[in-house]
C-alpha cells in the first residue's frame, strides 16, 4: 500500500478509494449516453465483486463548458437516475483547460482521471491504472502509441511541438501523453494550488513531478460529434504551452542582437579600411535596404515576443478567475 493515501488496498478495513472521473464537455449532446453506459459497462465488467475483487467508488463529474446545445439537459436527466453522475456548468465556454482545472478543483476522489467524453480515451485503460495506483504510483500516464486515427497535418503537427517545447522547456512533457492519466490526491492538491492564468495542463502534469508510470493505448476515432479543436485553437495552445514553459524564446533575443552587433561592428571596421584604402564607394542602396528591413523585422519580431509574454503577465495581474460555475447539480 503506498505510504500516504487514505484507503486501503481493496477495501480492507471497509475503506473504499473514490475514484473521480472528470470529464469536459462542450457542445457533446450526442456522445454523452454513449460514454456512461461504457463507462458504467467497464466497471461492471473489469472487477469480479463475486470473487472479492472490489472496485473502488466512482463519480463521473462532468463540466459543462457552456455548451449551447442539449448537454446539460442531456447529463441533467441522468444526474436524477445515476447517483455517480454530477454536473457542473460554467458560465461560458472558458476552454478545455478551464473546464479540465474547474472539475478537478470540485472532484473529492482519492484519485482523479480526466477523460474526454467522445471515448478517445479508452475505459479499458481504467483497470490497469487504478492497479497501479494500488500499488504505489502517484501519476499513471497513458501514451498513445498509435495515432493513425488522427489526420497526417495533427499527427505531424502535433511529433514538431514535442519536439520544440521539450528542446526548450525547463521541464519536458512526455511525447503522446494527453490529459487522459490518473491522479492521486496529492497530485490533484498540488495542481488546484497552481494560480497561473494561461493554463497548459500537459506542461502542469510534468512540472508538479510525482512518482509516475506510463502505460500505452492506441487512440480510437471519435464516437460521435465533430473535434471542437479548430487548428486557430490548436496553434493558440501550442503558444501557450511553450510561453508558460521556459523564458528562452526572451533570452534568445540577447544573443541575436549581440551576434548582429559583432557583425555590424566588423562590417564597419571593413567599410572604414575600404574607404580610406580605395576611396569612397557608389552608396550601396540595395545592401543599405536589406539591412535596414532585417533588423526592422528582428525588432518586430522581439517586440511580438515580449507582447506575448507581457499580455500573460497582464492576464494574471488582473486576477480574475479561471471559471465561472453557474450551477451544480448532485454535489
Ligand atoms: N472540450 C471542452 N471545451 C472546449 C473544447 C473541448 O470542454 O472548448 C472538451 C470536449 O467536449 C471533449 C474534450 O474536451 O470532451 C476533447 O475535445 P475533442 O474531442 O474535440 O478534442 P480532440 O480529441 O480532437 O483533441
Ligand atoms: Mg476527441
Amino acid at each position: 500500500m503506498l505510504e500516504g493515501t487514505s484507503f486501503d488496498v481493496a477495501g480492507v478495513g471497509g475503506n473504499v478509494p473514490l475514484v473521480s472521473i472528470v470529464v469536459p464537455v462542450f457542445n457533446e449532446q450526442d456522445t454523452i449516453a454513449r460514454f456512461i453506459s461504457e463507462i458504467e459497462a467497464t466497471i461492471a465488467s473489469a472487477w469480479d465483486e463475486a470473487a472479492g475483487d472490489k472496485p473502488p467508488c466512482f463519480e463521473i463529474i462532468f463540466v459543462d463548458d457552456g455548451s449551447r446545445d442539449d448537454t446539460s439537459r442531456v447529463v441533467r436527466e441522468f444526474c436524477r437516475t445515476n447517483p455517480r453522475i454530477k454536473l457542473i456548468c460554467l458560465s461560458r465556454n472558458f476552454g478545455k483547460e478551464s473546464a479540465l482545472s474547474a472539475g478537478m478543483r470540485v472532484a473529492t476522489g482519492d484519485a482523479v482521471i480526466p477523460m474526454d467524453v467522445d471515448l478517445q480515451d479508452p475505459p479499458d485503460l481504467l483497470r490497469p491504472m487504478i492497479d497501479q495506483w494500488r500499488a504505489g504510483a502517484q501519476v499513471v500516464n497513458a501514451r498513445r502509441v498509435d495515432r493513425s486515427s488522427d489526420t497526417a497535418i495533427k499527427r505531424s503537427s502535433a511529433r514538431a511541438f514535442y519536439k520544440v517545447i521539450n528542446s526548450l522547456a525547463d521541464h519536458p512533457i512526455e511525447p503522446d501523453v494527453g490529459d487522459f492519466r490518473l491522479l492521486d490526491r496529492a497530485a490533484v492538491n498540488a495542481l488546484n494550488r497552481l494560480g497561473e492564468h494561461n493554463r497548459f495542463n500537459k506542461g502542469l502534469f510534468s512540472w508538479i513531478g510525482f512518482q509516475s508510470v506510463t502505460l500505452e493505448y492506441t487512440r480510437p476515432a471519435r464516437s460521435a460529434g465533430t473535434s471542437k479543436w479548430k487548428a486557430s485553437k490548436l496553434v493558440g495552445l501550442a503558444l501557450d504551452g511553450v510561453i508558460s514553459s521556459t523564458t528562452l524564446p526572451l533570452r534568445i533575443w540577447t544573443a541575436i542582437g549581440a551576434s548582429i552587433a559583432c557583425i555590424a561592428f566588423i562590417y564597419a571596421g571593413y567599410l572604414i579600411v575600404n574607404t580610406l584604402v580605395w576611396g569612397a564607394d557608389t552608396p550601396g542602396y540595395a545592401s543599405l535596404m536589406v539591412a535596414i528591413l532585417f533588423l526592422g523585422g528582428l525588432n518586430l519580431v522581439s517586440l511580438g515576443l515580449l507582447g506575448e509574454y507581457i499580455g500573460r503577465i497582464a492576464t494574471q495581474v488582473r486576477g480574475r478567475p479561471l471559471y465561472i460555475i453557474s450551477d451544480s447539480v448532485g454535489f
